[in-house]
């Protein structure tokens, strides 16, 4: 019993003095999409605006694949040290309803980090795309039914969900196409390899901007007032009722990471969401950051559980699953 306290007492001690000397070497940020994408661009902008009070670098590090669940799978297994952070998306709570072997609970292999933003998506469509706005990209559909493509970054991604959701309530079904990341789907649909895609405003502002893509609609309840996006109807009154996509980003260790080291981690967080540089470069791209509850750890757990309590029956009922 005295040989059991003893170890318990050093093993305390130990994890004592570790989460203090934490951290000690850079720390890696998993991406669980492809560079250049909306879900890297938020890690990469995170990655500066938390290096100060974190007291490191902090390197990103893309692990893409099956609707960034590979992602989060590398974390859920990595080592609890705190210098393995996962930073994720919606999918956190959609991959649950859509994968039937997923390698990981999310609710369980994982301590809560804090929630960092708010983002909404866009309609967008290839440049040679006849249609110039809503109104015309509806016609445009009827008239190409069967025939048309649309891009997504896997199942239980952003874009999935939303062209999800889109082609069930216009009652259309399109051939999806999917990617590592809308990255590389951003680039197909420029090129015209594919016809449609909804994505983050953090990937699509500078393409409408630039002209590169044709913009329909925003999937926000409420029009959003960017130079890109303010004239663009919200889908909700373009006569889908009710449309409404928002997702978000948080950060996430694995399960038994010290306290301490989240408690230094969702500090450094909470410094860089009061980053003015950060915070408007999020609001130029049209992402709110966030300055509720969701920054503490167990705020950020629960407002998860609801996201998955929340899209599960909706994925359900729209019948998606992947082994
Ligand atoms: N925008 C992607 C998605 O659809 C993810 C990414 O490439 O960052 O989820």
């Amino acid at each position: 019993m005295k040989r059991l306290l003893t170890m318990a007492v050093a093993t305390l001690a130990a994890t004592g003095a570790f989460a203090q000397a934490y951290p000690a070497k850079p720390v890696t940020f998993i991406v669980p999409f492809a560079a250049g994408g909306p879900t890297d661009k938020v890690a990469r902008d995170l990655a500066e605006a938390m290096r100060k009070p974190l007291g490191q670098q902090i390197i990103v590090e893309n692990v893409a694949g099956a609707g960034g669940t590979l992602g989060h799978t590398r974390v859920a297994k990595a080592s609890n040290d705190g210098y393995t952070v996962l930073l994720a998306h919606i999918a956190m709570a959609t991959a649950p309803a859509l994968y039937r072997n997923l390698q990981y609970k999310t609710l369980e292999d994982f301590e809560f980090a804090g929630l960092i933003n708010e983002v909404p998506m866009t309609l967008i469509g290839r440049p040679t795309l006849p249609a110039n706005n809503y109104a015309e990209l509806t016609k445009w559909i009827d008239a190409n039914k069967g025939k048309i493509n649309l891009a997504h970054a896997g199942l239980g991604s952003a874009s999935h969900l939303c062209g999800l959701l889109f082609q069930q309530r216009i009652g259309v079904e399109m051939t999806t196409v999917p990617y590592k990341g809308t990255a590389p789907a951003m680039t197909d649909l420029i090129g015209g390899q594919v016809d449609l895609m909804c994505d983050q405003t953090t990937n699509t502002t500078s393409q409408i901007e630039g002209g590169k893509v044709k913009a329909y609609a925003v999937t926000t309840p409420k029009r959003l007032n960017t130079p890109a996006t303010k004239n663009l109807p919200t889908l909700d009154e373009s006569g889908l009722k009710g449309f409404n996509v928002t997702i978000w980003h948080g950060l996430y260790a694995p399960k038994g990471t010290p306290k301490p080291v989240i408690d230094k981690l969702n500090a450094a967080l909470k410094e860089a969401l009061k980053d003015q540089d950060f915070v408007k470069r999020q609001e130029a791209l049209g992402a709110l950051v966030v300055n509720d509850n969701r920054t503490n750890v167990a705020d950020h757990k629960k407002f998860v559980e609801s996201e998955i309590n929340k899209w599960g029956p909706i994925i359900k009922a729209a019948g998606q699953y992947a082994d």
